[in-house]
């Protein structure tokens, strides 16, 4: 299947209209952000930091400036065009189920958004479709990144709500961790368990992604 053909079948698919634009490639991404400049010098700067910049950023879904835009490098990278457009339908179908804030509009927000993005909801939700979707086009690589990339959401989300049990625990029962010895260690040891297991999901994540990154490069050449 080609790119466009995966385009109009994720597109049936989420039930997205036709007025959406997937513009592929960084020199059709430096031309968009040069077309925005003056009458949104911030938002262009900062796709230009996330996007362009980034070495990790492989698509975009610059929702604060268009809504039915698509920012894609490769082609190849038809995983992350599930991912991008399924952002565009929790956009437009189910918007007030995620949280919208736009980390462009002022530092503290960018900022923010580094802090939420690897819980984040929408992340998680985005990356589920992508992976479901690369399992059922049989695309390996893809699928095992967006797996792991699922896996290190849901071990990021656990080990928020376990850091958050632990201090509730030590605020309400105070003596109970700092003068128990069997406690000290079952959190330790708690904690140890989990962090070895976010590195392997990581790890693995890392993994698949460097792996995708050179197959598609060598497709791109
Ligand atoms: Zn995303």
């Amino acid at each position: 299947m080609t790119f466009e053909e995966h385009v109009e079948n994720i597109k049936k698919e989420l039930g997205i209209d036709s007025n959406l634009q997937i513009v592929c490639g960084e020199d059709g991404a430096r031309d968009y952000i040069e077309s925005i400049r003056k009458k949104n010098p911030s938002h262009a700067k900062c796709l230009e930091d996330m996007y362009l910049k980034s070495k990790n950023t492989r698509g975009i879904y610059p929702w604060p400036v268009d809504e039915d835009l698509i920012l894609i490098k490769s082609k190849n990278y038809v995983g992350t065009l599930a991912h991008e457009m399924r952002h565009v339908w929790q956009y437009k179908k189910a918007k007030d189920k995620f949280c919208w804030s736009d980390p462009c509009r002022n530092k503290l927000k960018k900022n923010l958004n580094i802090i939420i993005y690897p819980v984040s909801k929408k992340e998680l939700d985005a990356n589920k479709y992508a992976r479901d979707y690369c399992k059922k086009e049989r695309m390996e690589e893809e699928f095992n990144f967006y797996r792991w990339a699922v896996f290190e959401i849901c071990m990021n989300r656990f080990a928020v709500l376990l850091f958050l049990i632990i201090i509730l625990c030590t605020i309400m029962f105070p003596s109970l961790f700092f003068f128990s010895v069997v406690s000290v260690v079952s959190v330790v040891s708690v904690v140890g368990v989990v962090g070895v297991l976010m590195l392997i999901v990581t790890c693995r994540k890392k993994f698949y992604e460097e792996k995708l990154k050179s197959k598609c490069s060598l497709d791109d050449q």
